[in-house]
């Protein structure tokens, strides 16, 4: 029903939290799923963990900042399966720091992960999206992407970056038939929020209208609808995924 049987689908940062949800729910329909990781070991770990679960899945743990190693690696993939269908990209890290305790290289490495990282995969993907013409790609940004955030401004800066690099992209590639399309999770239930005390998270889900932190699963399933036939007459959104949260 979603098209997604068989489709190459590369998932950065598919080694845990939302990237991790995100893989399971790409193999439930049945796609071909490459992930990527930023170290051997944890990469090894989430294909294990999924080997047990039935699933038989690649990754790769290129530098996302070193764009030859990128572009090497998505040639290889496309060697092995003769097409890249959708590319999601989703690695990205977080800060909080007041700005007088960020330095300049802090907010470098936030803006290469987040960035950066996302130019170099499109870069690398775009030429085999276009010779096929057709292709989806999706980056994930965040509602900070829309209200700003009280510290660690790298990370909102990276994400408003993230909605511009979309929504031009859109433009761009659409005469390719190349959709480019971001989603903008609130506060999502990964390893670092759920680690956090009852104290802290109650007050945060008084500011959900919809009562609850989201699950991985909620901003897998907007990749899920974004990456299928019936998202095809959509390109250049920022889908918010957040149960109408404002911070
Ligand atoms: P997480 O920390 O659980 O996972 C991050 C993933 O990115 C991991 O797989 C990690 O390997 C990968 N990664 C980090 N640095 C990397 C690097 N240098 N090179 C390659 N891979 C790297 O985080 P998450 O909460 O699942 O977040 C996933 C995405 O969702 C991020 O882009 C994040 O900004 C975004 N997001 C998360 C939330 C939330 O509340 N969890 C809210 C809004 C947006």
């Amino acid at each position: 029903m979603l098209g997604l049987e068989n489709k190459v689908v590369v998932i950065t940062g598919g080694t845990r939290g939302i990237g991790f949800e995100t893989v399971r729910a790409f193999l439930e329909q049945r796609a071909k799923v490459i992930l990527f990781g930023s170290r051997k070991e944890t990469v090894e770990e989430a294909l294990n963990k999924l080997a047990n679960e039935g699933y038989v899945v690649k990754g790769y743990y290129p530098d996302l900042s070193n764009y030859d190693e990128v572009a090497s690696t998505f040639a290889k993939i496309y060697q092995e399966e003769g097409r890249i269908d959708i590319l999601i990209n989703n690695a990205g890290i977080s800060a909080n720091k007041k700005i007088e305790e960020t330095t300049s290289l802090d907010f470098e490495k936030i803006m290469d992960i987040n960035v950066q990282s996302m130019f170099n995969t499109i870069k690398a993907v775009t030429p085999y999206m276009k010779e096929a013409h057709k292709g989806v790609i999706l980056n994930t940004s965040s509602i900070v992407s829309i209200y700003g955030q009280p510290s660690g401004v790298g990370y909102p800066a990276s994400k408003f970056a993230v909605n511009g690099l979309t929504k031009s992209l859109a433009r761009e590639l659409a005469p390719f038939q190349i959709r480019v399309n971001a989603v903008a999770p609130g506060i999502t239930k990964t390893d670092m929020v759920a680690s956090l005390p009852k104290e802290m998270i109650e007050p945060l889900i008084k500011t959900v209208p919809l009562g609850r932190i989201g699950e991985p699963r909620d901003i897998a399933n907007a990749f899920l609808f974004l990456a299928s036939d019936m998202a095809d007459y959509i390109t250049g959104v920022v889908l918010q995924v957040d149960g109408l949260a404002t911070n």
